[in-house]
């Protein structure tokens, strides 16, 4: 049994939990959180062992009522692998005291890459991270992006990548983010910070991305140009992707016909939190045509934020620990969440 140590148990932190606690090679050792808020209640009453993760905020758990295990030192400690999923740049901040106790450490993609020695996607480069001591999942663009273009390069081959990332405000959670109104070219200025972030995973890849905020928390939509260096027709592309556990294609006689549709979907298929862990991708928009450069493939594809990334992390545990090749762990990790819709 793999005993799982996760530091920061907010929007992925207790999904990436709940994950690993499905699985049968693995158990949460313990997990570690700043605040006595509902989610501490939440560890309790899951029969998690709670650790303080900051020192001077101890007396804060006990005024709560919440009885603590110990620090984040000793759950580091106690663990065969950290699942850091505090918020952007506290994981590069705790990589020492991973260090310290020599402990293997995943972060997430809001961290730079150059915290850990391997960028993640289970589906791309799993081999990348066997036995690594940091590993980064990679974010849930980056994830989503990297999930439809590894089938492509290799059935196909890539020539060029271009993406257009509209890109929902916050989580549902976040009411301090925005727009409320507006429509935010984000960044102005090109590309955006995903094209980059998908080459840490694919380093030869070419790849433009673009991006905009909307005011919506549901999930991010990408539109994709894919120019593919040998023909396909769309069927055989359709096809393709639909043979890949981690995308969902939509069929045309659903009535799917956004973000909203596709939580509704999930909240009555009794989904947790109505999580879609697959890349959800409309089979109508699957488009090919010959171009002088390739075949051109165009698509829309919508990316669940707050849960595409935990399988992935799930997938990363059993690669830093060297407990299964890459479709083993893909395999048990999807049967196990109930992958598939
Ligand atoms: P979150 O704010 O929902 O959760 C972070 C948790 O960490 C909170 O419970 C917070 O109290 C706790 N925390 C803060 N400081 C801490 C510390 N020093 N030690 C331990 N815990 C601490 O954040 P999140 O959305 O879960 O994001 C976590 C990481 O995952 C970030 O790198 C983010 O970029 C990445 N990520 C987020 C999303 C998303 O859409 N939410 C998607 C993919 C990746």
């Amino acid at each position: 049994m793999i005993a799982v140590g996760i530091n920061g148990y907010g929007t992925i932190g207790k999904r990436v939990a709940d994950a690993v606690r499905e699985q049968p090679d693995m158990r949460v050792r313990g997990v570690a959180k700043t605040s006595p808020n509902h989610e501490a209640e939440l560890a309790v009453e899951n029969g998690l062992p709670l650790y303080g993760a900051v020192e001077d905020r101890l007396d804060l758990f006990e005024e709560a009522g919440i009885e603590l295990a110990g620090t984040v030192d000793v759950l580091v400690a106690d663990s065969d692998v950290v699942v850091d999923a505090t918020p952007s740049g506290i994981g590069a901040q705790n990589r020492e005291l991973y260090e310290e106790h020599d402990t293997p450490a995943l972060f997430q993609g809001g961290e730079d890459a150059e915290v850990a020695d391997v960028s993640f996607n289970a589906r791309s480069n799993y081999g990348e991270a066997v036995d690594a001591d940091y590993v980064r999942v990679v974010s849930c663009n980056t994830t989503g992006l990297s999930r439809l273009v590894a089938p492509l390069r290799k059935e196909y081959g890539v020539e060029k990548v271009r993406a257009t990332l509209v890109r929902r405000g916050g989580d549902p959670a976040q009411s301090g983010r925005g727009p409320i109104n507006d429509i935010l070219p984000d960044p102005v200025t090109l590309p955006s910070h995903h094209g980059p972030d998908v080459k840490t995973v694919f380093p030869d890849l070419d790849i433009d991305t673009l991006g905009l905020k909307v005011p919506a928390t549901l999930m991010h939509m990408h539109s994709v140009n894919v120019t593919l260096s040998t023909g396909a027709t769309a069927p055989e592309v359709r096809d393709l992707l639909a043979g890949e556990d981690r995308i969902h294609v939509i069929p045309e006689d659903t009535g799917i016909d956004g973000a909203g549709a596709l939580k509704e979907y999930a909240l009555d298929r009794g989904r947790p939190r109505g999580d879609l862990w697959e890349n959800c991708l409309w089979g109508e928009s699957v488009t090919t045509e010959d171009g002088p450069g390739g075949t051109d493939l165009y698509l829309f594809q919508a990316i669940h934020q707050e849960s595409d990334v935990v399988p992935e992390n799930v997938d990363a545990i059993r690669a830093v620990t060297g407990a299964a090749d890459r479709e083993e762990s893909m395999a048990t990790t999807d049967e196990n969440m109930g992958m598939g819709l």
